[in-house]
């Protein structure tokens, strides 16, 4: 298990030599000791990957994106392993770690695909006077910061594009889960990426250490995923120097259920929208809103899915749901499901946090959730589902807008041009339209409001790590 921070290709200890313990969430226990980044260890990184940018934006295209099919490659062999520390560090279940694996995989393939399309273009001006030509350069010096929810994807649909477009990165793990992003690193080295392209900075004062590299001039940009109130403080302190940002922010994603839909084609789609990750994803439905004809049954189907869940240590084959992440995500969930409840709404499964050590909280479904409670405004990030009713389409569009996030939507009916009316009609960067997963490297992943800024994945996530140089010239 690597536990020092990744920098210049070498593992070294902090600067004071502190360590943090990183806790599996299963029972408590301390699973390694990690180096605990300082600002100056930051600023380290930051010399070694500015060092590095010059040769790395020179490679040839083709041969970056070899080392990125490599460690695709390595990634794909590696995955029990990896899977196993996710499952330990996070808590979910293997199955999900898996899953995560493969995906987070992927962007390194995908963009092995695209580092070699990194187009510019040419036009003659409208004038005749001169011809336009554009370049699209690496931006430079990036910081990557990511959550605790995805330990491996977040990392790998940041370096991946970076790394194809010839940037050089910081990662600043989330400091519950930075074992997986260390092993990312000497994955990445073993792939044969030179020392300095790639730096992994663990660091429980994240603050400091963010804000420190924001203010170092050689950085060009942040690309930050995580909660709207971080991106908020990293919005604030880019502008000090103008640095480029991507932002993937915080979600509160509607799944709506009309009368029409193949209803257990929208309970499947549910379970995967709700309960994949336990519910700790970005992307989670937060809040189902089904037509009034069919909102018993459905309630009703879904709450036999989740009741049949099988709750326990991530790392146990057996389980379907793992624990939370850490006692305060617990707390959160179990104060908003109380509040919901104090209001008059009924569970229908779960509801109450069980005794025991270990942080798990029961699959739950509500309904008679009431239209203003709090658990249908805040990013619930845990396997409770409430149900609000509906009894027009007019209606179910207003109740999914009226928040001020606006990441991805869910739309079940059997009717195209409802389906296709109502996404474009949802405030939402991206929608499934009879699907409960959208997520796919080669999409571009992003939200709207105050969910985010720029895209990850496709081709636009390449982009998003360039600049266009524009050179007027005559010939
Ligand atoms: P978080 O915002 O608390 O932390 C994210 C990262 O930022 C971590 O690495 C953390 O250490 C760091 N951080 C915290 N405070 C900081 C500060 N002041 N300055 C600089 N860095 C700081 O989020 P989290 O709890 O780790 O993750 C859950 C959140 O992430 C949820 O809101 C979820 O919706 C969001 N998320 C979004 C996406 C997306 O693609 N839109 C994907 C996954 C998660």
């Amino acid at each position: 298990m690597y536990s020092d921070l990744f920098i210049g290709g070498k593992w070294v200890p902090s600067s004071t030599g502190d360590r943090f313990d990183v806790l599996d969430p299963a029972t408590g226990t301390v699973i390694a000791s990690v180096a605990d980044g300082t600002p100056s260890d930051a600023l380290a990184a930051v010399t070694a990957a500015s060092d590095a940018a010059a040769a790395w934006a020179s490679t040839p295209p083709r041969v970056r994106a070899e080392h990125l099919r490599r460690a695709f490659d390595l990634m794909t062999s590696r995955a029990s392993s990896l899977a196993h520390l996710i499952s330990l560090e996070n808590g979910k279940a293997l199955a999900d770690a898996q899953g995560e694996v493969a995906y987070a995989a992927e962007f390194f393939r995908w963009y092995a695909e695209e580092a070699v399309r990194a187009l510019g273009s040419v036009a003659v001006a409208p004038s005749g006077a001169n011809r336009i030509l554009v370049v699209r350069q690496p931006v430079g010096v990036c910081v990557l910061v990511t959550p605790w929810n995805f330990p491996a994807a977040m990392a790998t649909r940041k370096i991946a594009p970076a790394l194809a477009a010839g940037c050089t990165v910081i990662l600043k793990p989330a400091s519950d889960t930075p074992l997986t992003a260390l092993a990312m690193a000497a994955l990445l080295a073993d792939a044969g990426i030179p020392p300095g392209v790639v730096n992994v900075l663990p660091s429980r004062s994240s603050g400091q250490v963010v804000d420190a590299m924001l203010h170092d001039p050689r950085v060009r940009k942040v690309s930050f995923t995580g909660s709207t109130e971080v991106g908020r403080l990293l919005l604030a302190a880019a502008a000090d120097n103008v640095v480029n940002t991507s932002m993937e922010l915080g979600g509160n994603a509607p799944f709506l259920v009309f009368a029409d839909a193949d209803l257990p084609a929208a309970v499947d789609g549910a379970m995967i929208a709700k309960m994949r990750n336990g519910g700790e994803a970005c992307t989670a439905a937060n809040r189902f809103y089904v037509e009034a004809p069919v909102a018993a049954e459905f309630s009703r189907l879904l709450s036999d899915r989740m009741r049949s869940l099988a709750m326990g240590p991530g790392t146990d084959p057996a389980t379907q749901l793992g624990p939370l992440v850490n006692e305060d995500a617990v707390a959160k969930v179990d104060t908003l499901v109380r509040a919901a409840l104090a209001a008059g709404a009924v569970a229908v499964t779960g509801g109450s946090r069980p005794s025991g050590p270990g942080c798990y909280y029961p699959p739950t479904v509500l309904t008679n959730v009431a239209p203003d409670a709090p658990i249908l405004r805040e990013e619930i990030f845990g396997p409770v589902a409430p149900i609000v009713t509906f009894t027009a389409e007019q209606e179910a569009v207003l109740l999914a807008n009226d928040t001020e996030y606006g990441l991805v939507a869910y739309v079940y009916t059997r009717d195209l041009s409802r389906g296709l009316r109502v996404s474009e009609a949802l405030e939402a960067g991206m929608v499934g339209l009879n699907r409960g997963l959208v997520s796919d490297p080669a999409a571009p992943f992003g939200g709207v409001k105050q969910s985010g800024i720029g895209r990850e994945g496709g081709h636009e996530g390449l982009l998003d790590y360039t600049e266009s140089k524009y050179i007027a010239v005559s010939w």
